[in-house]
């Protein structure tokens, strides 16, 4: 055996079997990037689950002509420039590898238009060499990505595919999270030529709009009857809604918590969180709620997963506490004027 270097559109598929596992993945990603770029306005085209199709039309800043192929390649980023920017990260995306992975398994499109630039350009690659073709195109001001075909040309990945009805709930799924993560942006989704979702922008601080779209995706229930609650501490922010004990429901479906606004399943918060609802939890129910934690981007770490899924906190012990202390003593004022009364 002798060693070479791999030709590069295989090193890039490589890579993309840590960030693209469906097609739901390939829309949080560009999401992600859709978001990082300022828009406010987001449209989600689906065929087939996503499997088929999945073209993501946005209004953010928008990538110049002489970025599109560099937008495309592996490790080129607008987002982080040093190691110190690696410690206090702001924005969602910072590896660069998205587009790269992404368009080495399947067909992608990418049409972009910042404000200052008069005329929109396409880009997509082609070949082992991963070159990338440019022509001028129609576009607004903002951003389109059109991938088709996911994994047509991994057949062993391809197999993993499950039907359009299971690709399309995982889609559904994460821009369920991202419409919690995010009221202040409009977000449209189409599934075969069909409206099938709208999350409407909402005014800052508008707690009955924020409880519509609570609403839209928890469910009526919850959004009529959960607690909300804030609690601020140094250094930490926690707000939210949780649904009382007796609310609770018996399947883990609600269960959002979002750590400085990105969607996270970190085992310390689920712990602290199941913690405190144990003495109030009746046995079959489950914790349900929806959770931002804030703090200081420098005492958290989220470059552990590829796929950004986990985080590490530098003071977990203090995390841990003022999460289950916020909540338990929501719980406990709850509970209490009930409790007053049988003592009575
Ligand atoms: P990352 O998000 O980690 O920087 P990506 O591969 O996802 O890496 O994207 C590469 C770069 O392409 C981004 O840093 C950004 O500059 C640009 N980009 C990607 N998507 C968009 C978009 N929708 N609008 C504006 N710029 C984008
Ligand atoms: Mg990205």
């Amino acid at each position: 055996m002798s060693i070479r270097q791999l030709p590069i559109e295989l090193a890039n598929q490589i890579a993309a079997g840590e960030v693209v596992e469906r097609p739901a993945s390939v829309v949080k990603e560009l999401v992600e990037n859709a978001l990082d770029a300022g828009a406010d306005q987001l449209t989600i085209e689906l065929e087939q689950g996503g499997v088929k199709r999945i073209k993501i039309r946005d209004n953010g800043c928008g990538i110049g002509k002489d970025e599109l192929a560099l937008a495309l390649s592996r490790h080129a980023t607008s987002k982080i420039s040093s190691l110190e920017d690696l410690e206090s990260i702001a924005s969602l995306g910072f590896r660069g590898e998205a587009l790269a992975s992404i368009s080495s398994v399947s067909r992608l499109r990418l049409t972009s238009k910042p404000a200052a630039q008069a005329e929109a350009w396409q880009a997509w690659t082609s070949g082992r060499d991963m070159a990338v073709q440019i022509e001028p195109a129609a576009h607004p001001d903002g951003t389109t990505i059109d991938i088709q075909d996911i994994f047509f040309n991994t057949p062993a990945r391809r197999k993993f595919l499950r039907t359009e009805k299971t690709e399309f709930s995982h889609v559904d799924e994460t821009i369920k999270r991202i419409a919690l993560s995010r009221f202040d942006v409009d977000i449209t989704v189409w599934h075969q030529a069909k409206r099938v979702r709208h999350y409407p922008k909402i005014r800052k601080n508008d707690d009955q709009q924020r409880r519509r779209r609570l609403a839209k995706v928890c469910g009526q229930n919850f959004a009529d009857n959960a607690l909300s609650i804030t609690s601020e501490g140094t250094p930490f922010k926690l707000d939210g809604w949780i649904a009382t004990a007796d609310e609770c429901r018996h399947q883990a479906d609600i269960q959002y918590s979002f750590v400085n606004g990105r969607m996270m399943r970190d085992k310390l918060l689920s712990h602290a969180i199941r913690q405190a609802y144990e003495r109030y939890l009746p046995p079959e129910r489950v914790p349900t709620y929806v959770l931002y934690f804030w703090l200081p981007p420098e005492q958290v770490d989220v470059n552990v997963h590829p796929a950004k899924h986990e985080v590490r906190f530098h003071q977990q012990r203090q995390v841990h506490d003022f999460i289950l202390q916020a909540i338990a003593s929501a719980l406990h004022q709850q509970q209490a004027p009930a409790e007053a009364q049988i003592e009575q």
